[in-house]
C-alpha cells in the first residue's frame, strides 16, 4: 500500500481504488505554481500571479450537473431541470472509469475544510489531475493548520479529472463533461471540464442540502462584511451583480465573497477561505483591493497577457468570465475568523439591464420574501443582427443552480430569520440607468457604493413619505435623497427622459415577474404575493 506524506501527515488513497504511486499530497502553493509552469500548463503574470486557461469550459455547465437519486435524496431533492437525477449504479460505474483514468496520471491531493465556524466544519479532500486545480483548492477552501491536518478526516471527496471525457450513451451523462454529487458516497465526480468554479460550487451545492436538512442552518449565495461596530451586512445576487465587488470594501472587514451560512445561533459564517472575483474590465483605480490581491499566490483564469505578462483586463477574446482566485488573506481588511453576527442589513443585488428598477430601494418583509423567491437579474443578449434586448433571468434564492431543495424551504428560513432579527432589506440595481442596455449606462460603482454606505449608516432615514417615494410599478420605496449621489439618479424614470418608453419597459419587467412567480404562487401566502409589482401591462 502506498502512502503519501507531507511534513506532518501521510495518507493512503487505496480506499478510493487508487493504486497510483505518482501522488503529491498537500503541496504548497509555491510548489503547485512552479509545477504548473514546468508542465507548461500556465504562465506567470507580471504581477506574480499564475495564469491558466481552463480549456473548453470557461464557466459552469449547469445542464451537466447531476445529483445521484437514491434513498437519501429521493424525497428531499427538488428534482427537475436544475437538479437532474443520476442513477446510483451509473455513478459507481463512471467513478470506476474515472479512477482507472487517473491511475496512470500524476495526481495532486489536498485536504482542506469548509465552514469557518468550527461547529459546522467539514473536511473536504480534493483529488486533482492538474496542479493548478489543486492550487485553486488551496486558495478557495479553508487551510488547515499542521495540527488540524494531523487529525484531518475527509467528510467529502471531490474527484476532479478535467481530461476524462465521458461517453454519454454508456455513462448516462448528457455529454462528455459532468459534475455529479453523490450524497450517500459523500463524493463529487467532475470530468471533462477544467473550469475551477465547478469544484467550489459542487461543495456549495452539497452544503445547501446538508446545512438546512441536518444543521438548522440557512445556506446563502451571498457575500458578507462587517463594519466597525460589528454590524454585519450580507449581499445576495446572481453572477455578475456585485457580490464580490461590493463586499470588498476598504471601510468594512470582509467575511466572504460568495457562500455563507446563517445559523440558529445568530451568526453568519463563510463556507470558504478565498475569493473568486470576475476580472473583466478590472481597474486598479475602481477596485484597488481586488486589483492588489492579484499577486503571487493568485490564479488568473482565461485572461489575455502580452509577452511581458501584463494582463489586458479589457480583453474578452477567451471569455467574458475571466476570473482570479486568491486566498482571503490577500485582502487586508478582513474578519478573522470569517464569522459575523446576525446581519443588520440585507442587500439583494440585481443587474437590471432594462434600467427600470431604482438604484436602491427599501423592501417590506413581504416584498423581501417575494424578491428572494424571484431572484431577478437580467442578462444582456448577444448583439446578433443588432438585437440588444435584455433578457430577464429569474433564479430562486439568487442561486437556484446550487439549491438541491425546493426554493420555498430556503425562503421560509430566510423570512423567519428576517422577522426575528428585524433586518433591513434593500434592493440594489447595480445594472443600467438612463435607459436599457444599449441606450443607458451601467450604474457607476462609486454611486452604488455611496448608496450602500448610506443604507448602512442610517443616512437614508426612516421609512416615511417624506424620505421615500413608493414606485408606482414595483411598489418598492425609493429614497428621495442620498448623500454622495445625484438626486435625479434615484428615480429611474427621471433618468430616462421619456416617460412612455420608461413605463412600457417597466411593465415588460413587471409582467416577467408575474409570469415567473406563477410556479411559486401555490406556495406563497397572500401577503408575499402582494410583495410583487403593483402594476402590470394588460
Ligand atoms: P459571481 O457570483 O459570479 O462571483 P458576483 O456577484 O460576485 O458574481 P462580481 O464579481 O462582483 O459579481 O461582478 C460585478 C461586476 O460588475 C464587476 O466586474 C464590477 O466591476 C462590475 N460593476 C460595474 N458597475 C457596478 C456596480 N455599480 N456595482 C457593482 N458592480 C459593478
Ligand atoms: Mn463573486
Amino acid at each position: 500500500m502506498s502512502t503519501f506524506a507531507t511534513g506532518t501527515k501521510s495518507i493512503s488513497l487505496s480506499e478510493y481504488g487508487l493504486t497510483n504511486e505518482n501522488v503529491h499530497y498537500q503541496l504548497s502553493p509555491q510548489e503547485l505554481h512552479q509545477r504548473t509552469l514546468d508542465a507548461n500548463l500556465g504562465r506567470e503574470a507580471k504581477s506574480g500571479a499564475l495564469a491558466v486557461n481552463t480549456g473548453e469550459f470557461t464557466g459552469r455547465a449547469p445542464q451537466d450537473r447531476f445529483i445521484v437519486k437514491d434513498a437519501l435524496t429521493e424525497d428531499k431533492v427538488w428534482w427537475g431541470p436544475v437538479n437532474k437525477p443520476f442513477d446510483a449504479g451509473k455513478f459507481d460505474a463512471l467513478y470506476d472509469k474515472v479512477i482507472a483514468y487517473l491511475n496512470d496520471k500524476e495526481l495532486f491531493v489536498r485536504d482542506s475544510f469548509v465552514c469557518a465556524d468550527q461547529k459546522y466544519r467539514m473536511g473536504v479532500r480534493v483529488i486533482n489531475e492538474y496542479p493548478w486545480s489543486n492550487h485553486f483548492a488551496y486558495n478557495m477552501f479553508i487551510r488547515p493548520s499542521a495540527e488540524e491536518l494531523s487529525e484531518f478526516e475527509a467528510d467529502w471527496t471531490v474527484v476532479n479529472a478535467p481530461g476524462f471525457l465521458a461517453n454519454p450513451e454508456e455513462d448516462g451523462t448528457r455529454q462528455h463533461n459532468f459534475a455529479i454529487l453523490n450524497f450517500s458516497r459523500k463524493m463529487v465526480l467532475i470530468g471533462g471540464t477544467g473550469y475551477t468554479g465547478e469544484i467550489k460550487k459542487s461543495i456549495f451545492s452539497a452544503l445547501n442540502f446538508i446545512l438546512p436538512v441536518f444543521r438548522d442552518t440557512l445556506p446563502m449565495h451571498c457575500s458578507a462584511n462587517v463594519g466597525a461596530d460589528g454590524d454585519t451586512a450580507i449581499f445576495f445576487g446572481l453572477s455578475g451583480t456585485g457580490k464580490t465587488t461590493l463586499s470588498t470594501d476598504p471601510s468594512r472587514k470582509l467575511i466572504g465573497d460568495d457562500e455563507h451560512g446563517w445559523t440558529a445561533e445568530n451568526t453568519v459564517f463563510n463556507f470558504e477561505g478565498g475569493c473568486y472575483a470576475k476580472v473583466i474590465n478590472l481597474s486598479g483605480e475602481n477596485e484597488p483591493e481586488i486589483y492588489g490581491a492579484i499577486k503571487k499566490g493568485a490564479i488568473l483564469e482565461n485572461v489575455i497577457m502580452d509577452d511581458d505578462g501584463v494582463v489586458d483586463f479589457s480583453d474578452a477574446q477567451i471569455t467574458q468570465n475571466t476570473r482570479v482566485s486568491y486566498p482571503i488573506y490577500h485582502i487586508e481588511n478582513r474578519q478573522e475568523p470569517s464569522i459575523g453576527e446576525n446581519p443588520k442589513h440585507i442587500f439583494f443585488l440585481t443587474a437590471d439591464a432594462f434600467g427600470v428598477l431604482p438604484p436602491i430601494s427599501r423592501l417590506t418583509p413581504a416584498q423581501a420574501a417575494y424578491h428572494f423567491i424571484s431572484g431577478y437579474t437580467a442578462k444582456v443578449a448577444g448583439t446578433e443582427a443588432g438585437v440588444n434586448e435584455p433578457v430577464p433571468s429569474f433564479s430562486a434564492c439568487f442561486g437556484a443552480p446550487f439549491m438541491p431543495l425546493h426554493p420555498t424551504k430556503y425562503a421560509e428560513m430566510l423570512s423567519k430569520k428576517m422577522q426575528e432579527t428585524g433586518a433591513n432589506v434593500w434592493l440594489v440595481n447595480t445594472g443600467w440607468t438612463g435607459g436599457p442596455y444599449g441606450v443607458g449606462t451601467r450604474m457607476k460603482l462609486k454611486y452604488t457604493r455611496a448608496m450602500i454606505r448610506a443604507a448602512l449608516s442610517g443616512a437614508l432615514g426612516l421609512y416615511t413619505y417624506d424620505t421615500y417615494h413608493i414606485h408606482s410599478v414595483f411598489g418598492v420605496a425609493q429614497p428621495r435623497e442620498c448623500p454622495g449621489v445625484p438626486t435625479e439618479l434615484l428615480s429611474p424614470r427621471t433618468t430616462w427622459n421619456d416617460d412612455k418608453a420608461y413605463y412600457d419597459t417597466a411593465f415588460k419587467l413587471s409582467n416577467a415577474f408575474r409570469e415567473n412567480f406563477r410556479k411559486f404562487e401555490s406556495y406563497a401566502n397572500e401577503e408575499i404575493r402582494r410583495g410583487g409589482p403593483q402594476r402590470y401591462a394588460y
